[in-house]
């Protein structure tokens, strides 16, 4: 069983507005939780005592609620409280990770899901920063920003360019020209060469070492960051990548730095490769991932360094599901 939590707010306490209210806000719980009406057992509110006109379960029958049990209570008179809430548990009969949902002046009774927040998770490959910021993202309905793929994409761009990753020269002179965009299909990243999807060519070790080289540049470093800001700017997400917490959004509401052993990273590398049935020669990648490491920490412009007050989770020795409710508890004492 799940419960499923939410929270709406009226402007007066009218019986018409509380329907509405109410069919809103279950409506948004169903769709945001992809339910159906027979999963839902049973449906306790509880309203404010400013709030007489009209029972939320008489509203929740109303909105079509037929079959489960409806309850509603009235809270006692909370000082300095919101005014004129009405609060909801619903008891679901499947398991899931729940989405709750904050409506209209209820929002500011849960920052993390409803105000605009980003999450900056910053360590080395194979740390496992993109599997916990796609599973984050998933679970707090936010957007989630892969920006290696944005320095993989310049790298293939180069490549095709034939122009040398090293020479700052040309790869600044490329830079000027390249149309790189990130859109978003189904909540799913896809990172475009002028109108070519270029996401499925981006993970090979080539791509990995060349993004690592073209990354050290200046000029790439602040079209991409530039990028990177604009969409954060405008959404809730979380991004990972090297200089997220120092440098692209040091302001960061939160702000994680992922690390693991060499053997344990280079591991997870292999792992993700030879599943896709890429034929990869372990001590090779460990040598790749090791000369990244190295490249990255070490340039001069935003090289890979954990934030001040960025949280270190060493995940060498962690489960995915460990490292993930590490992350959401650190976010809820925060909060
Ligand atoms: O994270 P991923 O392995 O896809 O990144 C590829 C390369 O892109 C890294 O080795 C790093 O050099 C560069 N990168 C970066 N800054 C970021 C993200 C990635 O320099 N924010």
């Amino acid at each position: 069983m799940t419960v499923i939590r939410g929270a709406t707010t009226i402007a007066n306490d009218s019986a018409d507005e509380i329907r509405s209210a109410v069919a809103e806000l279950l409506a948004q719980i169903e769709s945001r939780n992809s339910l159906k009406r027979d999963e839902v057992l049973s449906i306790v509110f509880s309203s404010t005592s400013d709030i007489h006109s009209f029972y939320p379960a008489k509203a929740a029958r109303e909105a079509g609620f037929a079959s489960c049990s409806l309850f509603s209570a009235q809270e006692p008179e909370i000082e300095g409280g919101l005014a004129l809430c009405i609060r909801v548990m619903l008891f679901v009969e499947k398991n899931i990770s729940p989405h709750h949902v904050y409506l209209r002046g209820a929002r500011i009774l849960r920052k993390d899901l409803a105000q605009k927040f980003n999450i900056a998770i910053d360590g080395p490959a194979g740390s496992g920063k993109s599997t916990i910021a796609k599973l984050l993202a998933n679970d707090y309905q936010i957007l989630y920003l892969d920006t290696g793929a944005m320095y993989r994409a310049c790298a293939l761009a180069a490549n095709r360019a034939g122009v040398d990753v090293e020479d700052a020269g040309q790869v600044c002179d490329l830079m000027r020209e390249l149309q790189l965009s990130v859109v978003y299909r189904d909540g799913v990243q896809h990172t475009m060469l002028g109108g070519e999807d270029v996401s499925a060519l981006l993970r090979t070790p080539e791509v990995s070492m060349a993004a690592s080289t073209i990354s050290r540049h200046a000029c790439v470093r602040k079209k991409m960051v530039e990028k990177q800001r604009e969409i954060a700017g405008k959404m809730s997400c979380v991004l990972d990548g090297r200089d997220i917490g120092t440098f692209v959004l040091p302001d960061a509401d939160f702000k994680f730095f992922l690390t693991a052993s060499p053997d344990v990273r280079a591991r997870r590398r292999y792992d993700e490769l030879t599943a896709r049935g890429e034929q990869v020669d372990f001590e090779a990648l460990k040598a790749e991932i090791a000369a990244r490491d190295r490249q990255d920490s070490t340039r001069e412009f935003a090289p890979l360094r954990q934030a001040e007050d960025a949280i270190l989770v060493d995940t060498s020795d962690m489960t995915v599901d460990q490292v993930l409710e590490t992350l959401k508890r650190k976010m809820q004492e925060k909060i």
